[in-house]
């Protein structure tokens, strides 16, 4: 990946401490502050050299991912046995646009930052309740929950200086089943809706999380297992019609649609698995297609041609 951002004037360590000034900027990855010119940016801050280590197990059996965890990292790490929602890690970094270069560099934290809608990691760590912490300038940490965290498309709780150091995933949330569904408006394109649904063994709560399709994550819990049509009047009733994302990827109508028929699928397999239809593992699941992580021209593909394209209108 090549791009010459000819207005930043200084790269530092983010170690150095410092007045932050309008137009500094934290550097993960780089996978998108190098992708396009970045005229506001003047200093970027290297969180690389930090030294946190990407993944750590948590007391109550959880997972601690540092902002600087790669997709890689997080794919190729082992989960334990009794993570029944380990599937749901693969599924998401698959469901990434992504070359090799990208799924190598790109951080968690840069994926969160970001908060574009198509955000793997947004749609993977709401749905498992994960909670973002916070440091501020002088140390200070606060912590608030990934779906307070992302508050619209590009639009995160984040004050000036202050850096995503870490997101936990809390052990109970590791051991939900999930179900898992995403779509693409082209082969290679970057998810137009995504679609998780969880199954907590200790209370029963079905949750439904919406992420690509809508500007922010949408969660929504039912205490006990609902049919067909409280899903769908759930659905309606939480998303307003002006919180469909449009973009090139996908227009709000279509997306609307793909969600609505993604929350019924999950709802079937995880609450009446008897009636539910399977779907084509390698392809709503977005892969994995092979074991290594994407080649070079490989990445998630539309669920469906029919509903992708005709529906659509682009
Ligand atoms: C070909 C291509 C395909 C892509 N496909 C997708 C896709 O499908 N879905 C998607 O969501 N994105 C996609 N992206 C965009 C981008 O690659 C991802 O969002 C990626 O996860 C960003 O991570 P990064 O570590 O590279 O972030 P960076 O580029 O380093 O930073 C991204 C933003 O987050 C800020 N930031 C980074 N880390 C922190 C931190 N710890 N604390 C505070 N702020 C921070 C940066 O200042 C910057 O504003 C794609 C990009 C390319 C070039």
């Amino acid at each position: 990946m090549h791009m010459d951002l000819n207005t930043v004037v200084e790269l530092r360590d983010a170690r150095e401490r410092g007045t932050w000034r309008p137009g500094d900027a934290w550097l993960g990855g780089g996978t998108y502050l190098f992708s396009e010119p970045q005229p506001h940016i003047r200093r970027l801050f290297d969180l690389n050299r930090m030294g946190w280590e990407a993944l750590r197990p948590t007391p109550d059996g959880g997972l601690e991912i540092a902002a600087t965890c790669t997709i890689a990292q997080l794919s190729r790490h082992p989960k334990p046995a009794g993570w029944t929602a380990a599937p749901l890690f693969e599924q998401c970094c698959r469901a990434f646009l992504a070359s090799w270069k990208i799924w190598n560099a790109a951080t968690v934290g840069g994926n969160l930052c970001n908060g574009l809608p198509a955000g793997p990691m947004i749609s993977l760590t709401a749905a498992l309740d994960g909670v973002c912490r916070l440091l501020d300038r002088s140390g200070a940490t606060r912590t608030l929950p990934v779906g307070d965290f992302v508050l619209g498309a590009g639009v995160k709780d984040l004050r000036p200086g202050e850096l995503l150091r870490s997101i936990t995933l809390p052990g109970r949330a590791l051991a939900r089943r999930t179900a898992f569904r995403q779509a693409s408006l082209y082969g290679l394109g970057r998810s137009g809706a995504l679609v998780i649904g969880t199954l907590d063994p200790v209370d029963g709560e079905f949750a439904l999380h919406i992420t690509a399709a809508t500007v922010r994550p949408v969660r929504l819990g039912f205490a006990v297992p609902p049919n067909a049509e409280a899903v769908r009047e759930a659905v309606e009733h939480a998303v307003a019609p002006d919180e469909y994302f449009d973009d090139i990827h996908g227009l709000p109508a279509w997306r609307r649609h793909m969600t609505l028929r993604f929350a019924e699928e999950v709802r079937r397999e995880l609450v009446e698995p008897d009636r539910s239809v399977e779907p084509d593992r390698s392809v709503e699941s977005g892969g994995p297609v092979e074991p290594v992580g994407p080649v070079e021209s490989a990445g998630p593909v539309a669920s469906t041609a029919s509903d992708t394209t005709e529906e659509a209108g682009r």
